[in-house]
Protein backbone atom coordinates (compact mmCIF):
# COMPACT_ATOMS: atom_id res chain seq x y z
CA UNK A 1 0.00 0.00 0.00
CA UNK A 2 1.52 3.62 -0.74
CA UNK A 3 1.40 5.89 1.80
CA UNK A 4 1.98 8.98 -0.12
CA UNK A 5 -1.27 9.36 -1.92
CA UNK A 6 -1.65 13.24 -2.54
CA UNK A 7 -5.18 14.98 -3.23
CA UNK A 8 -6.44 17.70 -5.17
CA UNK A 9 -9.94 18.54 -4.04
CA UNK A 10 -12.47 21.23 -4.90
CA UNK A 11 -16.01 21.58 -5.59
CA UNK A 12 -17.70 21.79 -8.77
CA UNK A 13 -20.83 21.79 -10.88
CA UNK A 14 -21.56 17.71 -12.43
CA UNK A 15 -21.05 18.57 -15.77
CA UNK A 16 -17.65 19.69 -15.28
CA UNK A 17 -16.56 17.10 -12.91
CA UNK A 18 -17.63 14.84 -15.67
CA UNK A 19 -15.02 16.67 -18.10
CA UNK A 20 -12.48 16.40 -15.91
CA UNK A 21 -12.76 12.95 -15.61
CA UNK A 22 -12.46 12.56 -19.51
CA UNK A 23 -9.59 15.14 -19.55
CA UNK A 24 -7.37 13.07 -16.58
CA UNK A 25 -8.06 9.64 -18.78
CA UNK A 26 -6.70 11.82 -22.15
CA UNK A 27 -3.92 13.13 -20.38
CA UNK A 28 -3.25 9.89 -18.98
CA UNK A 29 -3.21 7.79 -22.51
CA UNK A 30 -0.80 10.75 -23.83
CA UNK A 31 1.74 10.43 -21.31
CA UNK A 32 1.11 6.55 -21.11
CA UNK A 33 0.64 6.74 -17.73
CA UNK A 34 -2.26 5.36 -15.21
CA UNK A 35 -4.51 8.75 -14.95
CA UNK A 36 -4.45 9.98 -11.33
CA UNK A 37 -8.53 8.64 -10.02
CA UNK A 38 -11.00 10.92 -9.97
CA UNK A 39 -14.10 10.81 -7.23
CA UNK A 40 -17.04 12.96 -7.43
CA UNK A 41 -20.23 12.79 -4.59
CA UNK A 42 -22.98 15.53 -4.39
CA UNK A 43 -22.48 17.27 -1.59
CA UNK A 44 -26.72 18.52 -1.92
CA UNK A 45 -29.10 18.41 -4.13
CA UNK A 46 -28.86 20.94 -6.71
CA UNK A 47 -25.26 22.25 -5.12
CA UNK A 48 -21.65 21.70 -6.52
CA UNK A 49 -19.89 18.12 -6.05
CA UNK A 50 -17.15 17.60 -4.13
CA UNK A 51 -14.26 16.32 -6.71
CA UNK A 52 -10.93 14.94 -5.46
CA UNK A 53 -8.48 13.92 -7.63
CA UNK A 54 -6.08 11.36 -6.22
CA UNK A 55 -2.17 10.72 -7.18
CA UNK A 56 -0.55 7.68 -5.94
CA UNK A 57 2.62 9.80 -5.49
CA UNK A 58 3.30 13.71 -5.14
CA UNK A 59 3.00 14.89 -8.67
CA UNK A 60 4.92 17.55 -10.16
CA UNK A 61 3.48 21.28 -9.94
CA UNK A 62 3.74 21.01 -13.78
CA UNK A 63 1.47 18.36 -13.75
CA UNK A 64 -1.21 19.93 -11.86
CA UNK A 65 -1.06 23.25 -13.45
CA UNK A 66 -1.19 21.35 -16.84
CA UNK A 67 -4.43 19.76 -15.72
CA UNK A 68 -5.91 23.07 -14.02
CA UNK A 69 -5.25 24.99 -17.04
CA UNK A 70 -6.60 22.30 -19.62
CA UNK A 71 -9.80 22.24 -17.48
CA UNK A 72 -9.76 25.76 -17.48
CA UNK A 73 -9.67 25.92 -13.91
CA UNK A 74 -6.64 27.98 -13.58
CA UNK A 75 -9.41 29.91 -10.66
CA UNK A 76 -10.55 26.99 -9.14
CA UNK A 77 -10.84 27.25 -5.18
CA UNK A 78 -9.22 23.72 -4.22
CA UNK A 79 -7.22 22.47 -1.94
CA UNK A 80 -3.95 20.43 -2.62
CA UNK A 81 -2.02 18.36 -0.22
CA UNK A 82 -0.87 14.76 1.23
CA UNK A 83 -3.50 12.31 2.61
CA UNK A 84 -3.41 11.74 5.94
CA UNK A 85 -1.76 7.88 6.04
CA UNK A 86 -4.82 6.01 8.03
CA UNK A 87 -4.24 2.45 9.09
CA UNK A 88 -7.00 0.97 6.78
CA UNK A 89 -6.36 -2.39 8.62
CA UNK A 90 -7.96 -0.74 12.05
CA UNK A 91 -9.84 1.37 10.00
CA UNK A 92 -12.16 -2.11 8.80
CA UNK A 93 -11.33 -3.61 11.87
CA UNK A 94 -13.84 -1.15 13.52
CA UNK A 95 -16.30 -2.52 11.63
CA UNK A 96 -15.99 -5.86 12.72
CA UNK A 97 -17.86 -6.93 15.45
CA UNK A 98 -17.45 -9.66 18.35
CA UNK A 99 -17.31 -13.29 17.50
CA UNK A 100 -18.83 -15.53 19.60
CA UNK A 101 -18.18 -19.80 19.33
CA UNK A 102 -18.98 -21.77 22.05
CA UNK A 103 -17.70 -20.31 25.01
CA UNK A 104 -15.36 -18.28 23.40
CA UNK A 105 -15.88 -14.25 22.67
CA UNK A 106 -13.09 -13.09 20.42
CA UNK A 107 -13.59 -9.26 20.01
CA UNK A 108 -11.56 -6.41 19.19
CA UNK A 109 -9.34 -4.07 20.64
CA UNK A 110 -12.13 -1.36 19.77
CA UNK A 111 -14.58 -3.83 21.94
CA UNK A 112 -11.95 -4.91 24.46
CA UNK A 113 -14.94 -3.02 27.16
CA UNK A 114 -17.22 -5.74 25.69
CA UNK A 115 -15.42 -8.85 27.74
CA UNK A 116 -18.10 -10.77 28.84
CA UNK A 117 -18.43 -12.49 31.82
CA UNK A 118 -18.42 -16.26 32.18
CA UNK A 119 -17.00 -16.64 28.64
CA UNK A 120 -13.51 -16.89 27.23
CA UNK A 121 -12.33 -13.95 26.06
CA UNK A 122 -10.00 -13.14 23.59
CA UNK A 123 -9.11 -9.99 22.02
CA UNK A 124 -7.58 -10.37 18.74
CA UNK A 125 -7.05 -7.24 16.42
CA UNK A 126 -6.93 -7.60 12.57
CA UNK A 127 -3.66 -7.13 11.21
CA UNK A 128 -1.52 -8.94 8.96
CA UNK A 129 -2.28 -11.73 10.21
CA UNK A 130 -5.11 -14.10 9.52
CA UNK A 131 -7.49 -14.86 12.25
CA UNK A 132 -9.92 -12.49 14.20
CA UNK A 133 -12.63 -15.20 14.74
CA UNK A 134 -14.75 -13.79 12.10
CA UNK A 135 -13.59 -16.22 9.61
CA UNK A 136 -15.97 -19.85 9.48
CA UNK A 137 -12.97 -21.90 9.70
CA UNK A 138 -11.42 -20.61 12.93
CA UNK A 139 -14.96 -20.33 14.67
CA UNK A 140 -15.84 -23.58 13.72
CA UNK A 141 -12.40 -24.35 15.58
CA UNK A 142 -12.87 -22.47 18.12
CA UNK A 143 -16.58 -24.50 18.35
CA UNK A 144 -14.47 -28.09 18.54
CA UNK A 145 -11.86 -26.72 21.15
CA UNK A 146 -14.58 -25.55 23.04
CA UNK A 147 -15.95 -29.03 22.58
CA UNK A 148 -13.02 -30.99 23.39
CA UNK A 149 -12.55 -29.10 26.44
CA UNK A 150 -14.38 -31.82 28.51
CA UNK A 151 -13.25 -34.61 26.55
CA UNK A 152 -9.36 -34.35 26.49
CA UNK A 153 -6.35 -32.66 28.34
CA UNK A 154 -3.63 -32.77 26.44
CA UNK A 155 -0.09 -31.92 27.74
CA UNK A 156 1.33 -31.09 24.27
CA UNK A 157 -0.63 -29.33 21.76
CA UNK A 158 0.04 -27.71 18.22
CA UNK A 159 -1.71 -25.10 16.19
CA UNK A 160 -0.18 -25.11 12.70
CA UNK A 161 -0.44 -21.99 10.82
CA UNK A 162 -1.27 -20.24 13.77
CA UNK A 163 -2.20 -16.57 11.60
CA UNK A 164 -2.84 -14.32 14.67
CA UNK A 165 -2.32 -17.10 17.18
CA UNK A 166 -6.11 -17.17 17.94
CA UNK A 167 -6.93 -20.92 18.26
CA UNK A 168 -3.41 -21.59 20.46
CA UNK A 169 -4.36 -19.22 22.62
CA UNK A 170 -7.87 -20.69 22.77
CA UNK A 171 -6.66 -24.15 23.08
CA UNK A 172 -3.68 -22.17 26.09
CA UNK A 173 -6.79 -20.60 27.83
CA UNK A 174 -8.74 -23.85 27.98
CA UNK A 175 -5.86 -26.32 28.87
CA UNK A 176 -3.79 -23.98 31.27
CA UNK A 177 -1.31 -26.61 31.98
CA UNK A 178 -0.04 -27.37 28.36
CA UNK A 179 2.31 -26.50 26.46
CA UNK A 180 1.22 -24.86 23.40
CA UNK A 181 3.59 -24.10 19.63
CA UNK A 182 1.98 -21.57 17.68
CA UNK A 183 3.66 -21.96 14.18
CA UNK A 184 3.29 -20.33 11.07
CA UNK A 185 5.02 -20.03 7.84
CA UNK A 186 4.74 -16.30 8.21
CA UNK A 187 7.13 -14.53 10.30
CA UNK A 188 4.66 -11.84 10.60
CA UNK A 189 2.06 -14.48 11.94
CA UNK A 190 4.53 -15.45 14.32
CA UNK A 191 5.12 -11.76 15.61
CA UNK A 192 1.78 -11.17 15.54
CA UNK A 193 0.88 -14.42 17.82
CA UNK A 194 3.62 -12.68 20.25
CA UNK A 195 1.86 -9.64 20.44
CA UNK A 196 -1.46 -11.45 20.86
CA UNK A 197 -0.12 -13.79 23.66
CA UNK A 198 1.31 -10.53 25.42
CA UNK A 199 -2.07 -8.20 25.40
CA UNK A 200 -4.16 -11.67 26.49
CA UNK A 201 -2.38 -12.25 29.37
CA UNK A 202 -1.20 -15.79 28.26
CA UNK A 203 2.17 -17.40 28.75
CA UNK A 204 4.84 -16.87 26.72
CA UNK A 205 7.71 -19.90 26.77
CA UNK A 206 10.46 -20.85 24.28
CA UNK A 207 10.91 -23.88 22.06
CA UNK A 208 11.82 -26.77 24.39
CA UNK A 209 10.73 -25.03 27.89
CA UNK A 210 9.36 -28.04 29.69
CA UNK A 211 6.59 -25.40 31.21
CA UNK A 212 3.23 -24.32 30.04
CA UNK A 213 2.43 -21.27 27.91
CA UNK A 214 2.90 -20.90 23.89
CA UNK A 215 6.15 -21.23 22.28
CA UNK A 216 5.80 -19.52 19.03
CA UNK A 217 7.69 -20.18 16.04
CA UNK A 218 7.97 -19.48 12.16
CA UNK A 219 8.34 -22.79 10.18
CA UNK A 220 7.18 -24.26 6.50
CA UNK A 221 5.06 -26.96 7.68
CA UNK A 222 6.80 -29.87 10.35
CA UNK A 223 10.12 -29.81 8.68
CA UNK A 224 12.19 -27.61 11.27
CA UNK A 225 14.13 -29.35 13.95
CA UNK A 226 12.87 -27.22 16.49
CA UNK A 227 9.69 -29.67 16.56
CA UNK A 228 11.89 -32.42 17.70
CA UNK A 229 12.11 -30.84 20.97
CA UNK A 230 7.97 -30.58 21.51
CA UNK A 231 7.16 -34.06 19.57
CA UNK A 232 4.55 -36.12 19.69
CA UNK A 233 1.74 -33.80 20.15
CA UNK A 234 -1.64 -34.77 22.16
CA UNK A 235 -3.56 -32.09 20.47
CA UNK A 236 -2.93 -30.95 16.81
CA UNK A 237 -5.28 -28.41 15.17
CA UNK A 238 -4.48 -27.56 11.43
CA UNK A 239 -7.02 -24.61 10.42
CA UNK A 240 -4.80 -24.14 6.87
CA UNK A 241 -6.00 -25.01 3.09
CA UNK A 242 -7.09 -28.76 2.19
CA UNK A 243 -4.29 -28.61 -0.52
CA UNK A 244 -2.04 -28.19 2.11
CA UNK A 245 -3.52 -30.36 4.58
CA UNK A 246 -2.92 -33.59 2.38
CA UNK A 247 0.63 -32.33 1.23
CA UNK A 248 1.14 -32.55 4.93
CA UNK A 249 -0.92 -35.44 6.17
CA UNK A 250 2.62 -38.07 6.87
CA UNK A 251 4.10 -34.97 8.97
CA UNK A 252 1.09 -34.37 11.01
CA UNK A 253 -0.06 -37.88 11.57
CA UNK A 254 3.54 -38.60 12.58
CA UNK A 255 3.49 -35.60 14.86
CA UNK A 256 0.54 -36.48 16.83
CA UNK A 257 0.65 -38.61 19.73
CA UNK A 258 -0.65 -41.83 19.76
CA UNK A 259 -4.42 -41.76 21.26
CA UNK A 260 -4.19 -38.02 20.34
CA UNK A 261 -6.16 -35.96 18.05
CA UNK A 262 -6.41 -33.69 15.23
CA UNK A 263 -8.79 -30.45 14.12
CA UNK A 264 -8.39 -30.12 10.41
CA UNK A 265 -9.72 -27.09 8.90
CA UNK A 266 -10.00 -24.72 6.14
CA UNK A 267 -11.42 -27.22 3.82
CA UNK A 268 -14.68 -26.74 2.11
CA UNK A 269 -17.71 -29.22 2.80
CA UNK A 270 -16.51 -30.37 -0.85
CA UNK A 271 -13.53 -31.52 -0.27
CA UNK A 272 -14.08 -33.35 3.24
CA UNK A 273 -13.39 -37.04 1.06
CA UNK A 274 -10.30 -35.88 -0.50
CA UNK A 275 -9.00 -34.83 3.50
CA UNK A 276 -10.78 -37.43 5.04
CA UNK A 277 -9.61 -40.28 2.67
CA UNK A 278 -5.72 -39.24 2.86
CA UNK A 279 -5.65 -39.52 7.18
CA UNK A 280 -7.51 -42.14 7.15
CA UNK A 281 -5.32 -44.21 4.71
CA UNK A 282 -2.76 -43.14 7.26
CA UNK A 283 -5.18 -44.86 10.21
CA UNK A 284 -6.79 -41.83 11.70
CA UNK A 285 -10.34 -42.17 12.82
CA UNK A 286 -12.95 -39.84 11.84
CA UNK A 287 -14.57 -38.02 15.43
CA UNK A 288 -17.01 -35.70 13.68
CA UNK A 289 -17.16 -32.56 12.30
CA UNK A 290 -18.58 -29.02 12.66
CA UNK A 291 -20.08 -27.70 9.40
CA UNK A 292 -20.15 -23.60 8.83
CA UNK A 293 -21.67 -22.55 5.71
CA UNK A 294 -19.30 -23.87 3.18
CA UNK A 295 -16.96 -24.47 5.54
CA UNK A 296 -15.75 -27.22 7.83
CA UNK A 297 -13.38 -28.32 11.20
CA UNK A 298 -12.85 -32.42 11.53
CA UNK A 299 -12.17 -34.09 14.45
CA UNK A 300 -9.76 -37.50 14.09
CA UNK A 301 -8.04 -39.71 16.04
CA UNK A 302 -5.00 -41.78 16.31
CA UNK A 303 -5.69 -44.91 17.84
N1 LIG B 1 -5.14 -20.57 12.72
C1 LIG B 1 -5.65 -19.27 12.30
C2 LIG B 1 -5.15 -18.86 10.92
C3 LIG B 1 -5.60 -19.72 9.78
S1 LIG B 1 -5.07 -19.08 8.20
C4 LIG B 1 -7.16 -19.31 12.36
O1 LIG B 1 -7.72 -20.37 12.54
O2 LIG B 1 -7.79 -18.27 12.22
C5 LIG B 1 -3.86 -20.24 7.71
C6 LIG B 1 -2.46 -19.89 8.21
O3 LIG B 1 -1.63 -20.98 7.81
C7 LIG B 1 -1.86 -18.65 7.60
O4 LIG B 1 -1.42 -17.78 8.63
C8 LIG B 1 -0.69 -19.17 6.76
O5 LIG B 1 0.43 -18.32 6.76
C9 LIG B 1 -0.38 -20.49 7.43
N2 LIG B 1 0.26 -21.50 6.57
C10 LIG B 1 0.00 -21.80 5.29
N3 LIG B 1 0.78 -22.81 4.86
C11 LIG B 1 1.57 -23.17 5.91
C12 LIG B 1 2.60 -24.13 6.09
N4 LIG B 1 2.98 -24.95 5.10
N5 LIG B 1 3.19 -24.23 7.29
C13 LIG B 1 2.82 -23.41 8.30
N6 LIG B 1 1.86 -22.46 8.17
C14 LIG B 1 1.24 -22.34 7.00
Amino acid sequence: MTDNIWCLKGQLPLERAQKLETLLETMGDERGEFPPTLSYFEQAPGQDWMVEIFFAEQPADTFVDEILKRATLEAWPHEFSRVENKDWVSESQKLLSPVEAGRFFVFGAHDADKARDGAINMQIDAGQAFGTGKHETTAACLEVLDRLAGEINPDTVLDLGTGSGVLALGAHKIWSEAKVVASDIDPIAVEVTDENIEINDGTARAIGDNKAGIATLAADGLDDPAFTYEKPFDLIIANILAGPLIDLSDDITAALANGGTLVLSGLLVSQKKEVLDAYQARGLVSLGRVEKGEWLALTMSKP
